[in-house]
């Protein structure tokens, strides 16, 4: 036990979902069991940072077994466990949670989009019925539900990328920005990244614990890169066709294979790893 109390205080391993801990095309996490299973077993917390809504990363958290607070929508909220909320000062207790907002209210990303010219030529999640996110993300229809009820931040799809410059210059007189996913664009407020909302989250572990753990993170996108470049050590996931995303880093280490296995490999490596100055597993 006391090995495991001092794991708790060593990490916290921050890890994106789509495309990374879940394969791109049908959102398995078969490939990452040992090592999830050894997370669970040596009590690293594992922070989820994702795109996803608080929703769909509640349900996530049931089925693999994890209490750690989770990062929502591209950094647009922080939910702690709500026994953390004496280290969170102005924190908004939302049961079980407690909530620190660093997004914008989705009504006003709503506003900005349905603004818009048609000839932008813009479909939101906002826009579209459970079937047709369904079909859009592969997910099953009850996983779409949850994707569409949104907090902060709205995935979307352009008819054309060449509206991309005009409607980046309009969200950002808006206090808005465009971030890209794996499969979609996100309007999202301008306070808001996975980095900001990381090093929130390691500030107040650090304040509960003590003292400041080290800090990994695994993602495979452009979104990801704020909270690869917030951590002291990142894991960069290859997409399905073996392909990294151009990201120079110190220290970055890139994995091996995408989605569940690259993950699996890579955190693997990590927990065998005493020191955290690696390059390439
Ligand atoms: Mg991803």
């Amino acid at each position: 036990m006391t090995g495991r109390k001092n794991r708790k205080k060593e990490i916290i391993l921050f890890t994106d979902l789509d495309g990374t801990l879940l394969d791109h095309e049908d959102y398995s996490f078969a490939g990452a069991a040992p090592a999830l299973e050894r997370l669970r077993g040596e009590g690293v917390p594992l922070v989820f940072t994702t795109s996803k809504t608080r929703k769909e990363i509640e349900a996530l958290r049931e089925v693999l077994g994890f209490r750690d607070p989770f990062i929502s929508e591209n950094g647009g909220g922080v939910f702690f466990p709500g026994e953390y909320g004496p280290w969170i000062p102005g924190g908004e207790s939302l049961p079980p949670h407690v909530l620190v907002r660093f997004g914008k209210p989705y009504g006003e990303i709503r506003r900005f989009l349905t603004a818009l010219p048609p000839s932008f030529g813009i479909r939101g999640f906002g826009d579209m019925a459970a079937e047709e996110i369904a079909r859009f993300t592969g997910l099953p229809p009850d996983q779409a539900k949850l994707a569409a009820e949104r907090d902060f931040t709205e995935p979307f799809l352009l008819e054309n990328d060449a509206v991309l410059p005009e409607l980046l210059a309009r969200a950002d007189r808006e206090g808005l920005q465009i971030v890209r996913g794996g499969r979609f664009h996100h309007l999202v407020g301008k306070g808001q990244d996975k980095g900001r909302a990381v090093l929130f989250v390691a500030e107040v572990f650090g304040k509960k614990n003590g003292t400041r753990p080290v800090t990994i993170g695994v993602g495979d996108s452009p979104n990801d890169f704020p909270m690869l470049e917030a951590v002291d050590v990142p894991v960069l996931i290859p997409h399905p066709d073996g392909r990294h995303d151009a990201l120079r880093l110190p220290g970055l280490i890139l994995a091996p294979l995408p989605g569940s296995r690259g993950w699996n490999a890579a955190v693997e490596a990590l927990l065998d790893r005493r020191d955290f100055s690696g390059k390439r597993i």
